[in-house]
């Protein structure tokens, strides 16, 4: 059975790239229409590719795809997606034995998907990629502004793609759109033509990229930027003498010391701006925020913490999370650490679940350990 896949960029889709056509954008270092070129051209049931592309690109072999394993053909697209499949299929209907239909827009069908799809539609005739709704699915009524009826969701499906079809009920399908029906999808036609089209589960992964957050989505799944993680470490530590105020945070902690200092001694507000400075290899709070400049004496940490944060995002940074380790012998933080996160949470700009501030002791060992000092580690993840 020879099988031939369609992959439709006949779209121009520009709106998302800045005079780009949507395809050719790239994620992760490759053209989204080379991922789902690529795709097909993995997958062991598929013979032979053809790749529909708009008129202008297609004549001016502006688009370089990379070489295939299987025979490839571009072809020109017309103006409506029915009219890009319809040109791909005049070009592949004698030989092929089954069509499946792809858009391009779609760079993450796995090659099981590709699989089922055609092995269901070798079976029936005709399927297509579906995902069930989570959502519950509401009917508007006919003015548009209120609900007109709440619609049984078990029975409604997304249609996606791959969508195959043996190459009879395709010929039907594209004759049918031929004659001026319209959808926007070949099964819709196949169903028109009188064929029963069947199921297969589809992928939540299988996104279509249509609008900016696709395309950010599309980017995180590519696993594009993965590689640009960068952890920093951040220590500090402060004598405590009595009459200073112990203040981690920002957050009060009664007690009859605190830590002596040039600024407030905040320990993990210093660790934390330590790390990010590091993670971001922006040098380090005594460089920022240098103890013989008058402007940072008794500078609150949050403060410094806040200046240290603005630093990595303006160097294009965005923190992922923060570990801190507070070691102090007395008093227990353990009542504060809640408020010690929210406080950084809120600081730093992120989630409090990205936060996590632990407590320990040093068993009575060291300065430390003899309450004369506090000690703070922090550990921060820039992307
Ligand atoms: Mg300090």
């Amino acid at each position: 059975m020879h099988v031939v896949a369609i992959i439709t960029a006949g779209g121009q889709g520009r709106r998302l790239g800045a005079g780009r056509p949507k395809q050719l954008l790239e994620l992760g270092g490759c053209t989204i229409l080379q991922r789902s070129v690529d795709a097909f051209d993995r997958c062991d049931r598929v013979h032979e590719l053809v790749v529909v592309l708009p008129p202008d690109l297609a004549a001016a072999g502006e688009v370089t795809l990379r070489p295939a394993r299987k025979p490839l053909s571009i072809v020109a697209g017309g103006t409506r997606r029915q009219d890009s499949v319809a040109n791909g299929f005049d070009h592949v209907a004698d030989r092929a034995d089954l069509v499946v239909v792809h858009d391009a827009a779609r760079p993450f069908a796995s090659e099981a998907l590709i699989a089922r799809t055609i092995d269901a539609a070798a079976e029936s005739g005709a399927a297509l990629a579906v995902l069930p709704v989570r959502d519950t699915v509401k009917q508007a009524a006919a003015d548009g502004a209120f609900v007109g009826a709440t619609l049984p969701r078990e029975t409604i499906f997304l249609a996606q793609t791959p969508q195959a079809f043996r190459t009879g009920v395709l010929r039907d399908a594209v004759a049918l759109g031929r004659r001026g029906a319209e959808a926007t999808d070949e099964a819709a036609l196949a169903e028109q033509a009188g064929h029963r089209v069947r199921l297969v589960e589809g992928e939540a992964r299988n996104l279509k990229i249509t609008t900016e957050d696709d395309l950010v989505l599309a980017r995180v799944l590519s696993g594009e930027g993965a590689g640009a993680s960068r952890a920093g470490t951040g220590y500090d530590l402060h004598r405590l003498v009595e009459g200073r105020p112990l203040v981690l945070a920002g957050v009060r902690i009664p007690f009859d010391r605190g830590p002596l200092g040039h600024s407030d001694g905040d320990v993990i507000c210093h660790a934390v701006a330590d790390a990010l400075l590091g993670a971001a290899a922006a040098g380090d709070i005594g460089q920022h925020f240098p103890d013989t400049d008058p402007q940072w004496k008794d500078a609150p940490g949050l403060y410094l913490l806040a200046r240290a944060t603005a630093v990595v995002r303006e160097a294009g940074f965005t923190v992922e999370n923060v570990d801190v380790v507070v070691i102090l012998e007395r008093p227990k933080i353990r009542p504060h650490v809640e408020a010690i996160r929210a406080a950084l949470a809120g600081v730093v700009g992120i989630d409090v679940g990205r936060i996590s501030v632990k407590g320990k002791t040093n068993e009575g060992v060291d300065a430390v350990g003899r309450g004369e000092a506090i000690a703070a580690h922090a550990v921060a993840l820039l992307r």
